[in-house]
């Protein structure tokens, strides 16, 4: 559906000469402040013989040091900080399942930015103040609960708070208050999913819910269709992640081609994960970040991890002028090497999803025999099948695996609702049973 509001027309619309003036002078106020508060930024600075001074544009933005991070992990936890705790109004951490959590802080005009750019992605995805709108990531130290918050309480939407879990609940508020609205991790919405129909309910004829806004983990372009057809609704795509700030860096319009990043809050560049070189629009790498706004701990140069590019086309349909992200195709960290061949969930998810058959969850299991590496992918199947028809299955899942992936699966298919779910967080599709 056309969405054609805004949340704040001016700043999103702006033509691309202001843009650039807006990043050069933040770009230069963030420098000198990350410079003078965290000493941290004035050693790395000084190490390269560096002074605020010598940033005086984007033309000097490579000359800056990259932010990693495991060097976030060492300023744990208040390392980073270039204000007093006395001014930090909100907190929030990664999961720390790979080691040290790191963190993300808020001074009051951080929040006040947070919101603002979380808006104007909701907006963006057509939700507005006569929205019900139902918040299912957990309001916790994942910054997922907390941005949708503070984005919908700018535009003024009805906030059912629910946070993660209690399924049934979730689907039965949904049908109690008209939710019209929901955001979700994406595995979550699939879980929804399942509970409504374990409930008899059809999502799509006996709820509202006409817009979803899901992010915080890698998927497809065949699994938001699948959702807008389960739901009858529009399926948005937003981003973020804990260190800038949660869910609003960046969003899809109506379009649907690509992510919006809000240019005059974040800086953002792609490089070559291996030698740190800066690639050209279009060309895949992983994005690196730098904050424009950000007053509690700023951040230079921020290698995220993610991998994504650029548009090199500037101007969308839709009338903004921020630059666009493609579709996020995973993390560095979910790379697998297979027998020497780079293997990404994303694939192996395109692949699978082109089958109508297949099922709600799959799982990516890694294994060594004999000294050589095995890739096996398990999936439900949609329905419950004969074993010569979960065999017939696997084999056609089989070759076209091995066709896209360049290299051989062994594909089982099991019943429906066979694998774990997740209630909180996200899904854990990746197995990898090799050790170290
Ligand atoms: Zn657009």
């Amino acid at each position: 559906m056309k969405v054609d509001r805004f949340y704040n027309r001016v700043a999103e619309t702006m033509d691309r000469s202001e843009i650039r003036r807006i990043q050069e002078k933040r770009l230069r106020q963030t420098v000198a402040w990350a410079y003078e508060r965290v000493p941290f930024y004035r050693r790395k600075l000084e190490e390269r013989g560096l002074t605020p001074e010598d940033i005086r544009g984007l033309d000097d933005l490579q000359r800056l040091p990259f932010t990693t991070k495991d060097e976030l992990r060492t300023l744990y936890p208040y390392g980073a900080l270039a204000v007093p705790t006395s001014e930090i109004v909100e907190i929030h951490a990664t999961s720390g399942t790979t080691g040290t959590p790191t963190l993300g802080f808020y001074t009051s005009n951080d929040i006040e930015a947070w919101a603002e750019v979380a808006a104007r992605s909701l907006t963006m995805a057509g939700i507005a103040k006569d929205d019900v709108f139902q918040i299912t990531p957990s309001f916790g130290m994942f910054t997922g609960g907390f941005g949708f918050y503070h984005g919908a309480r700018k535009i003024g939407a009805m906030i059912i708070p629910t946070g993660a879990g209690f399924s049934r609940r979730q689907i039965q508020y949904m049908i109690d208050f008209g939710t019209t609205a929901v955001c979700a991790v994406v595995s979550y919405i699939l879980r929804l999913t399942e509970t409504a129909r374990e409930m008899g309910i059809d999502p799509a004829r006996d709820t509202k819910v006409r817009k979803g806004i899901f992010g915080s983990e890698m998927w497809t372009t065949e699994m938001k269709k699948k959702i807008s057809q389960i739901w009858d609704m529009d399926v948005y795509d937003i981003y973020g992640f804990t260190e800038l700030c949660g869910p609003g860096v960046a969003n899809d319009c109506y379009i649907h081609d690509g992510l919006h990043v809000w240019e005059d809050h974040f800086l953002v560049e792609v490089v070559d994960p291996r030698t740190g070189e800066v690639l050209e629009p279009e060309e895949r790498g992983e994005l690196v970040f730098t904050t424009l706004t950000k007053e509690a701990a700023p951040l230079l140069r921020y290698r995220c991890r993610d991998i994504s590019y650029i548009y090199d086309a500037a101007v969308c349909e839709c009338g903004r002028t921020h630059r666009r992200l493609g579709w996020i195709s995973g993390r560095i960290d979910d790379m697998i090497k297979v027998s020497g061949v780079s293997v990404w969930p994303s694939q192996v998810e395109s692949v699978l999803l082109q089958h109508p058959e297949v099922g709600q969850e799959y799982q990516i299991i890694v294994t060594r025999q004999e000294g050589l590496d095995r890739l096996k992918i398990v999936v439900e199947s949609r329905h419950k099948l004969e074993k010569h028809e979960a065999d017939r299955m696997a084999l056609k899942l089989a070759k076209n695996l091995r066709d896209a992936l360049m290299t051989s699966v062994e594909v089982s298919v099991v019943d429906p609702m066979s694998l774990p779910r997740q209630e909180v967080g996200k899904a854990k599709r990746v197995i990898d049973e090799r050790g170290v």
